[in-house]
């Protein structure tokens, strides 16, 4: 394995997305994607999945040209890829899911090889949380393990969402989430009683509202990149997790400044995402792009 890489878990998808901005059929989608689409900006990446024989040699290809290591997407014979339907229509902030096809999902092979365990970070993207507790207890090795969820497994695995919190070091979810998994309204209240349950860290999505990042007793508030017209917000959370662990995997360093500063990354990463539809945006990026960026972000802040 490279030296500072990052191993995602997660889906690689088909996605049917409504938007106000327009409607696209069957492009390429999936948090594994997106994730990893963001962190190979900063770090190594290896994107572990498994999809249907219809995924297009031509979409591999796109991951392959963004220098993304697609060695570990096994291809299922006979099987489709998972395939997700979401409207925007009515709220930008959260998508209203109209279909989740599980497919290749149902099939999805989490057998690690020993090697793996020479990534210095594992983001366990948005994918059925048994499968992320049986990839984390193969890697134990990994210095830096955090994990992502969304209303669809909350309500249907709660249990396992819970387990996954003392195995990893930190938990993405946003403010939705966080209400459907502790019936809490706080947000603050919501982040205590996660750290009460076992978690280390805390990074909780706010949207247009921005974010907030807890870890080591201590607490950073960042808004969101003002952006006049989000176009289709897929994948925003995704990527901005992927930006968070490619910069610290890039800088080898897991404390509390630099996951200030990966926060910001972060926050970057989700706006360009969320200017386009799909990742037309995403593998358009350059890193100078995102030093502009952030630059003018950075000249809005205190
Ligand atoms: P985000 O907008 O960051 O929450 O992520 C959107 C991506 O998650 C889409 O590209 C979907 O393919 C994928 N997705 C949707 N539903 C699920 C699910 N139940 N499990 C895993 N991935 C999903």
């Amino acid at each position: 394995m490279e030296k500072n890489s990052v191993l995602i878990v997660g889906t690689v998808a088909y996605d049917s997305i409504e938007t106000p901005y327009g409607r696209r059929e069957r492009v390429m989608g999936g948090s594994a994607v997106y994730a990893s689409l963001s962190a190979r900006l900063f770090s190594k990446v290896y994107l572990f999945s498994t999809v249907g024989e219809d995924y297009k040699e031509e979409d591999l290809n796109t991951l392959r040209k963004a220098s993304i290591d697609v060695s570990y997407i096994k291809k299922i014979k006979g099987e489709k890829t998972f395939f997700w339907e979401g409207s925007y229509l009515e709220n930008l902030n959260e998508a209203v899911t109209k279909k989740t096809e599980l497919n290749s999902l149902l099939k999805f092979e989490t057998k690690c090889d020993r090697k793996l365990n020479d990534v210095e970070a594992l983001f366990l993207a948005n994918i059925d949380p048994e499968l992320q507790i049986k990839i984390v207890n193969q890697l134990k090795d990994v210095k830096l393990k955090c994990f992502d969820t969304m209303n669809y497994w909350i309500e249907t695995k709660k249990e396992k969402v819970f387990e996954l919190l003392t195995s990893t070091d930190l938990i993405f979810l946003n403010e939705m989430e966080m209400k459907l998994l502790l019936e809490e309204k706080n947000v603050y209240k919501g982040i205590e009683k996660l750290m009460k349950l076992g978690a280390k860290g805390v990074v909780l999505k706010r949207g247009e509202y921005g974010s907030i990042l807890f870890f080591d007793e201590k607490m950073f508030i960042l808004p969101s990149y003002p952006l006049k017209d989000v176009v289709d917000p897929t994948g925003a959370g995704d990527s901005f997790a992927g930006a968070f662990i490619g910069f610290l995997t890039k800088e080898g360093d897991y404390s509390f400044p630099k996951m200030k500063e990966a926060l910001i990354f972060a926050t970057l990463l989700a706006s360009f995402t969320v200017s386009g539809f799909s990742v037309e945006c995403l593998i358009k990026l350059n890193f100078e792009d995102i030093l502009k960026r952030k630059n003018e972000f950075l000249s809005l802040l205190v």
